[in-house]
């Protein structure tokens, strides 16, 4: 097969799994109101609520009757979100019970990201060369797995290569357990050209492969999904929170990103702290050693991205592989 022939068969496949997210919502939503027959009207309530402000912001003429209808929505839906929530708990359903439950929660199954032009997303692009790994025309490509590490590549002096095998193991061994791994984080530090982008690349493909949903971003696009989530001016973005919510986030070159104020470390704050309540997985790949990080991010970011209660951190050392 060609690569657009790959390309199409995964969209048809896209297609079908966001139907099957779709029909597994609905069953979900017709299951709860059998537990909790209320939770229909409520959910009745709701649209008529919405339907009613909306008719009312656009046949009101004077802006102050606009957003009083607005917030008066706003007040009604979350007493209504309430009740429903309360429901949930008392029939044993958990919280999003109703809501869409998406393989990718970054681009919501759909495997496009990003507005015009629209780019394929991570978790797409790996099932795309997963894809033509497997039916063999990628043979012979520098192919970013497991499957593709070469020891004789590495210089033996200095414990070389004894350092990066051992940072493969473990970080295979991270990969294959996922997600009852020993220790919930990843931390690869070390200068660039030693082989933590592949190590992580290589993590990302398999958990992908194993079927897990997984979210891989530079860090440079994470400062871009935070910056957006910070203008607020495009309610339709929800990056930053699939950020939050995905199973397992792996954050490449950690320390590119811009330094804005009022953003990044107060974002990157967030970040890792919710993730870290939800007790959610993360690897992140950096070229800052542990002190750097702290200067740069401060003691609370820190803290929580060096937890060795929760995180195994790898230091690669050696020469500059990309030169050898
Ligand atoms: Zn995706």
């Amino acid at each position: 097969m060609t690569r657009s022939e790959h390309i199409r068969a995964l969209l048809a496949e896209y297609a079908a799994q966001r139907s099957a997210d779709e029909a597994d919502q609905a069953a979900r939503i017709q299951r709860a109101c059998e537990m909790a027959p209320e939770i229909a009207d409520l959910r009745r309530q709701s649209t008529e609520t919405a339907l009613g402000a909306m008719r009312a912001i656009l046949t009101e003429t004077s802006p102050q009757k606009r957003t009083e209808a607005a917030l008066a929505m706003k007040a009604r839906g979350k007493a209504i979100n309430a009740r429903i929530r309360a429901l949930l708990a008392q029939s044993g359903l958990p919280e999003d019970a109703l809501e869409m439950r998406y393989r990718c929660p970054l681009c919501k199954d759909t495997g496009y990201v990003g507005d015009a032009p629209a780019r394929f997303c991570d978790c797409f692009e790996a099932r795309l060369r997963l894809r033509q790994y497997e039916d063999g025309s990628m043979a012979g490509l520098d192919e970013q797995n497991f499957d593709r590490f070469d020891e004789s590549r590495i210089p033996e002096a200095d414990g070389q290569r004894d350092r990066l095998v051992k940072a493969r193991n473990l970080c295979r061994q991270y990969a294959d357990s996922f997600p009852d791994t020993e220790y919930r984080n990843l931390l690869l530090t070390g200068e660039g050209g030693l082989g933590k982008t592949f190590l992580l690349n290589c993590v990302f493909e398999r958990v992908c492969a194993r079927g897990f949903s997984a979210v891989r971003i530079t860090a440079f696009r994470m400062f871009e999904a935070m910056r957006r989530q910070h203008m607020g001016n495009d309610p339709q973005y929800e990056g930053f929170s699939a950020l939050i919510d995905v199973p397992l986030l792996l954050i490449d070159d950690l320390g590119a990103e811009p330094m804005m104020r009022n953003i990044t470390v107060e974002y990157l704050f967030t970040l890792f702290n919710e993730r870290t309540a939800a007790k959610r997985h993360t690897v992140v790949a950096t070229n800052l050693t542990p002190v750097q990080l702290k200067e740069r991010y401060g003691e609370r970011v820190a803290s929580r991205l060096l937890d060795r209660n929760a995180c195994a951190a790898v230091q690669l050392k050696g020469k500059d592989l990309r030169s050898l």
